[in-house]
């Protein structure tokens, strides 16, 4: 992702501030604006962004500082901080149990990952000892199957599909019923991609949640596909309301500030991010771990 100029962007901002010889108001304004200019450019939603630069002003209260304090300190602190609140909705994911069967189900539009997300996430499970199944319900993309049969096969994940059946409702169903019996304790369902426009398959995804009663709905979002994350998530909001956020592509040349928009617009939070095409390339999502990083 470019994010990580983004970081650097930021870390610049404030570093140069911190090392100037005069460090007064007008340069900390300038501070802020640089990094504000580095978020836009980034494709962070501008409302999100004045909103950080408001709260950076008001937590560091420049007129009123002490003298003597650490002004470095607590610049760093209020921009860390920010940064933070931008992707943290402060809403806890659903946290699957074990000796259960948790039901989760991915929505997303065609080509965002759900597929090969889907099974990294499998894979991530069954790592930590959950007994992991997979079930495509996407009976609407040829070779949909098969590309989640191949991916299952290769993580020795056990998967559920149907070359004839064209139901995806009834898929999903019988996929779910057959590996809770067996006392599967991670059931992961792929669906079929779909464009907003596309009601036909926005009542699908709504029939295939009725059917399997998912506990955790994840919404997969492309890294890439800049301001239009924040309209697509709020239209699958709308419809599927999705409890977690999955942003794939985070390798790739975007920016992300789209898909991290996302997050505020529809206070969800980001579970994982996918940083590759392989089946370890899932990182678990954390808020300050992420901007930590982000700064370098
Ligand atoms: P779906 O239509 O939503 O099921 O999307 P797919 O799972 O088929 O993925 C579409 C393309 O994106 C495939 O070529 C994947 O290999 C690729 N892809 C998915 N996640 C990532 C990721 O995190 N990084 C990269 N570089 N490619 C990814």
């Amino acid at each position: 992702m470019v994010l990580q100029d983004l970081g650097r962007r930021i870390n610049a901002a404030v570093n140069d501030l911190t090392r100037s010889a005069t460090l007064d108001e007008k340069a900390f304004d300038g501070m802020i604006k640089e990094i504000c200019n580095a978020l836009v450019e980034a494709d962070v939603n501008i409302k999100l962004v004045a909103g950080l630069r408001n709260s950076i002003k008001k937590t560091v209260n420049f007129k009123e500082l002490a003298p003597g304090v650490n002004k470095k300190r607590i610049i760093q602190k209020a921009v860390f901080d920010e940064l933070v609140k931008l992707v943290d909705p402060h809403n806890t994911p659903y946290q699957p149990k074990k000796g259960k069967s948790n039901v989760i189900m991915f929505v997303g539009l065609q080509g965002a990952g759900k597929t090969t997300t889907c099974t990294k996430l499998a894979r991530w499970y069954q790592a930590r000892g959950f007994k992991t199944a997979l079930v495509c319900a996407d009976t609407f993309r040829a070779g949909a199957f098969d590309q989640l049969k191949q991916n299952a096969t290769k993580a020795k994940i056990p998967y559920y599909g149907s070359l004839t059946q064209t139901d995806p409702v009834i898929v999903a169903r019988e996929g779910v019923d057959k590996f809770k019996k067996e006392k599967f304790e991670i059931i992961i369902v792929d669906t079929s991609g779909r464009h907003r426009q596309e009601q036909d398959l926005f009542d699908e995804m709504v029939q295939i949640q009725k059917a399997v009663s998912p506990h955790q709905t994840i919404m997969v979002l492309d890294s890439s596909i800049g301001q239009a994350a924040e309209a697509q998530s709020r239209a699958f909001k709308e419809t599927a309301d999705y409890g977690a956020i999955i942003i794939t592509k985070t390798d790739g040349a975007a920016a992300g500030g789209g898909a991290i928009s996302a997050v505020a617009a529809t206070h969800t939070p980001i579970v994982f991010i996918g940083t590759g095409e392989h089946l370890l390339d899932l990182e678990k999502f954390n808020p300050e771990s992420f901007v930590s990083k982000l700064l370098g």
